[in-house]
C-alpha cells in the first residue's frame, strides 16, 4: 500500500521502523530475521512458560501498531498478526515448525487483526487467559483491590488473642473474590508481589498502630514470600514501614517458609539478623513441608515454628501426625523458640497442643481470617 500511495523510497521508511519497534522488544540473544516481503520470524530461546511468547507478540503487536509519520509528513499504521509455534511440541525442524507457525498466523489473522494463536487452540486459550489474568492483577494494584484479613493467634494457657495473622483477599470486579493460593504463586512469578507485598506489610503497619493506640497488645504477622527474599530491600522496607506507621518493631513478625530461607542463604542469613537486631521477630511458616534441614535452625534468629496444617489436620487419629507435632514442639521448646500449629479446628488439637506444650494456636476453631472490624469485635 505504502509502495504504491507514496513510492518505493518512502516505502523503506516503515521497515526502518519495524526493525526498530521489533529490535526495542528483544534480548541479547533473541534472534530476528525477514522472511519475505511483510513477513518476519522471531525466534527466543529459554522462556520459562510458553505463555510468555503470547505476551511478546502482544507486546510486539502493540509496539509495530504505534502511528508513524513518513518524512513526507503523512501518518501510516502498521498492522500485525502473530503465529506462534514451541519447539519441540510443534515441530522437530526448522521447515515443519515455520509450516506450523504459517498455519497458527492463518488462525490468528482469521480471527482479526493485531491478534496472535499458538499452533494449538488449547495454548491459545491458556496464555490469554493466564495474560488476561496478570493484566488484571497489575490493575488490581492501581485500583486498590486488595484487602487484608486478620486472623487471631491465640495462646494455649490463657486463652488470649495475642497476634494476628496478615492475609491478603483480593476482591476482583469481575471475578469476585480470588484466592492468595490462585494469585500469589502469578504475583511471585511475574514479580508483581514485590509491589503487593510492600502494601500489605504497610496497611498492616498502619492497622497496627491503631488497634495499639486503642491499647491492644499484639504481635502482628505478615508473609514475604521467596521472590520478595531475593529482589528486596527488606529491611529498608520494612524500616520504611514502620517509620510512617509509627509501629513498633518488636510489634512486627515476618513469616518466611524454609524454602525462602534456603536461597542465597548467606545473605538471608544476614538480613534476618538486621532484622532481629531492630527487635522484629521471625517465623518459619509451613514448619516441616520445606527442605527441613535442621541446620539453618540454629543459624537464623528465629523465634517462632509455625507447625504445618497438614500435621494438625489429623489430631488425634493419626499416631504418626501425632509424633512429628510432639517433636516439633520438644524441638522448639529445646532451641527457645515458641510453637504455633496452624489450621486447628477442632477442641481435641487443642487438648493435645496444650498438653504437649504448644505455645499458640491459630486457626477456624477461633477464628478463620476477618476483616479489621470484624477482628477488633474478636479482640
Ligand atoms: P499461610 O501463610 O500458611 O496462611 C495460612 C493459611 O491457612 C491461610 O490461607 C488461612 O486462611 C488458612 N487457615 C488458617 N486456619 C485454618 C483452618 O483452621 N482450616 C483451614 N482449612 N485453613 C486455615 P489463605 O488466607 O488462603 O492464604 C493462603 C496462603 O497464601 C498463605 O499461607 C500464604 O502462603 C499466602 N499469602 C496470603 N497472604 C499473603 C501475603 O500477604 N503475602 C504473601 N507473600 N503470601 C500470602
Ligand atoms: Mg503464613
Ligand atoms: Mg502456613
Amino acid at each position: 500500500h505504502i509502495n504504491d500511495i507514496y513510492g518505493h523510497i518512502a516505502g523503506d521508511e516503515p521497515r526502518q521502523v519495524v526493525a526498530q519497534r521489533f529490535s526495542s522488544r528483544l534480548r541479547e540473544g533473541d534472534i530476528i530475521s525477514r522472511l519475505g516481503g511483510d513477513e518476519f520470524a522471531v525466534v527466543l530461546e529459554h522462556l520459562s512458560r510458553p505463555e510468555d511468547a503470547g505476551r511478546l507478540a502482544e507486546e510486539m503487536i502493540a509496539a509495530l501498531g504505534a502511528e508513524y509519520r513518513l518524512s513526507s509528513g503523512a501518518m501510516i499504521h502498521i498492522g500485525s498478526s502473530a503465529g506462534i509455534v514451541l519447539f519441540p511440541d510443534h515441530g522437530e525442524d526448522s521447515s515443519e515448525l515455520l509450516q506450523h507457525a504459517d498455519a497458527a498466523l492463518y488462525k490468528a489473522k482469521a480471527e482479526g487483526r493485531g491478534i496472535y494463536h499458538y499452533y494449538t487452540d488449547e495454548l491459545t486459550a491458556l496464555a490469554r487467559q493466564r495474560i488476561e489474568f496478570e493484566t488484571r492483577l497489575r490493575r488490581a494494584i492501581v485500583n486498590q483491590e486488595f484487602e487484608v484479613y486478620y486472623q487471631p493467634q491465640v495462646h494455649i494457657a490463657t486463652g488470649r488473642i495475642v497476634g494476628a495473622e496478615a492475609l491478603i483477599r483480593w476482591n476482583c470486579p469481575e471475578r469476585g473474590r480470588v484466592s492468595p493460593v490462585e494469585f500469589i504463586p502469578i504475583a511471585e512469578e511475574t514479580g508483581l508481589i514485590g509491589e503487593i507485598g510492600e502494601w500489605v506489610l504497610n496497611e498492616t503497619c498502619r492497622q497496627g498502630k491503631i488497634w495499639l493506640d486503642q491499647g491492644h497488645r499484639l504481635t502482628l504477622a505478615v508473609n514475604l514470600s521467596a521472590h520478595q527474599v531475593r529482589h528486596q530491600n527488606i529491611p529498608l522496607m520494612v524500616e520504611n514501614a514502620l517509620k510512617k506507621s509509627g509501629y513498633p518493631a518488636d510489634r512486627l513478625e515476618l513469616e518466611l517458609t524454609e524454602s525462602a530461607l534456603m536461597q542465597r542463604e548467606e545473605e538471608t542469613v544476614e538480613m534476618l539478623h538486621a532484622l532481629r537486631a531492630h527487635g522484629i521477630r521471625l517465623a518459619i511458616d509451613d514448619f516441616g513441608t520445606g527442605y527441613s534441614s535442621l541446620s539453618y535452625l540454629k543459624r537464623f534468629p528465629i523465634d517462632v515454628l509455625k507447625i504445618d496444617k497438614s500435621f494438625v489436620d489429623d489430631i488425634p487419629f493419626e499416631n504418626d501426625d501425632m509424633a512429628i507435632v510432639t517433636a516439633i514442639i520438644a524441638m522448639g521448646q529445646a532451641l527457645g523458640f515458641q510453637v504455633l500449629a496452624e489450621g486447628t479446628e477442632r477442641e481435641e488439637q487443642i487438648a493435645f497442643l496444650k498438653e504437649k506444650g504448644c505455645t499458640m494456636y491459630q486457626g477456624y476453631f477461633k477464628s478463620p481470617p476477618v476483616p479489621a472490624e470484624a477482628f477488633e469485635k474478636l479482640l
